[in-house]
């Protein structure tokens, strides 16, 4: 790589997180490269489910609830707009979320719950077993009640960072495949850019979006990011195809539909490192998702099985903002744990408010690094 030009922004991660970001800097007029160790948006993203919509379950966090409402509302324009830019389409869509309840403690559950959320800004709305299966007709007949969350959707993860990556390619952004960053360029305490081996770029300002990586990417700014897996698969779907993305109360796991029909069963969690695999016990605890949800897919085929790596967090935060350990020209955005889809849009918008020095339209002080080192 030639040191040819020299960039206001570098983003370092092709991922959802990094191509959103690099596509709204952009889009404000940044002159923006984004570098990556590999092709772009075949790592996390690549595997997610996709499940994006407001959610409370970081309850009374300032940034999640607040992010996830913004993304939502962000995703709704996106799809329009990276059509009308790419031709491409991201496949997003969905009636809503139903959290399934079979029993009489389920129910009660579920009633509690939405009574908690009373005057909460995220609608949500108790189903009688009937209304739920005229909503989603491959519902089974002894669901008791369900809870909907009418704003939740379902966004094809993978076509989303492809068509996101492109967007912002056509946009202006340079895009570096193949390029690991293997440390930062450091100007006495602040970052000016980042090296690969010999090789370096410089810019004002370094994004570090590297997922899982993102913890280790300099010695001097490290920090507790660590690799989640993930395993999930993809089943043919019901002959009426699906329209919500299902889970039961209390109890982990979800399905999720495709456009195409494809229903997706997610997902497990296991800390192995840095390595991706698909394991029977994985297929097992798939396999109990599937029983539990929606029983009749038990004997669907398997479409596809696959795994990834989640940037997790202790706390299941991300890690947004400037480090302390540096003077500037840095600012963190990984470690989205299992809602990085959910996040990926007002986590972008956030960075590009603080690379124009303007207040955050989020405030940032519970995502900060500083909960994770000493100030
Ligand atoms: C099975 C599974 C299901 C999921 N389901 C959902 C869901 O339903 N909803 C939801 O919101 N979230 C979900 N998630 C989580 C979500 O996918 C992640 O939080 C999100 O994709 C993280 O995006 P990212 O861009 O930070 O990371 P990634 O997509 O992993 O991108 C990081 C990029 O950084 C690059 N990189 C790493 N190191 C370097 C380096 N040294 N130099 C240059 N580039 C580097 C990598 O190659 C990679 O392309 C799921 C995750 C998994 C695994």
């Amino acid at each position: 790589m030639s040191l040819d030009s020299k960039f206001e922004v570098i983003v370092v991660g092709g991922g959802a997180i990094g191509c959103t970001i690099a596509y709204y800097l952009r889009s404000e007029g940044f002159k923006v490269a984004l570098v990556d160790k590999g092709p772009i948006g075949f790592e996390a993203s690549w595997a997610s489910a996709g499940i994006v919509g407001p959610g409370t379950f970081l309850g009374g966090n300032s940034w999640f609830k607040p992010a996830t409402k913004m993304s939502k509302k962000l995703y709704d324009d996106l799809n329009q707009a990276l059509h009308e830019e790419t031709g491409q389409l991201v496949e997003y869509g969905g009636q809503g979320t139903l959290t399934l309840a079979f029993n009489a403690e389920e129910v009660d559950g579920i009633q509690q719950y939405v009574k908690k959320q009373k005057g909460d800004d995220v609608p949500t709305e108790i189903l009688m077993g009937v209304e739920a299966r005229q909503r989603e007709p491959s519902l089974p007949e002894n669901l008791l009640a369900a809870m909907l969350r009418p704003d939740g959707r379902f966004l094809d993860a993978r076509n989303y960072t492809l068509t996101i990556a492109k967007a912002a390619e056509i946009k202006g952004v340079r895009m570096i495949q193949g390029w690991p960053v293997t440390e930062f360029l450091w100007e006495k305490s602040r970052i000016a850019g980042v090296k690969s081996g010999f090789s370096s770029l410089i810019a004002d300002w370094v994004i570090n979006a590297a997922g899982a990586w993102g913890g280790e990417l300099d010695p001097k700014l490290v920090l507790p990011i660590f690799p989640d897996h993930g395993q999930i698969m993809a089943l043919k779907g019901p002959v009426n195809g699906l329209r919500h993305t299902l889970c039961r109360w209390n109890q982990s796991g979800y399905i999720t539909p495709r456009v195409d029909g494809r229903a997706l069963v997610g997902a497990t969690h296991e800390q192995i490192g840095f390595q991706k695999m698909i394991t029977p016990m994985g297929l097992r605890v798939l396999s109990d998702i599937t029983k539990r949800v929606l029983p009749e897919l038990s004997d669907r085929k398997i479409l596809d099985i696959w795994s990834g790596l989640r940037p997790a967090t202790k706390d299941g935060l991300p890690v947004i903002g400037p480090d302390y350990r540096t003077t500037g020209g840095y600012l963190w955005a990984t470690g989205h744990s299992s809602s990085g889809m959910m996040q990926a849009p007002a986590t972008a918008k956030v960075i590009v408010d603080l690379v124009s020095n303007k207040k955050p339209r989020i405030p940032i002080e519970e995502v900060s690094v500083n909960r994770f080192i000493k100030v």
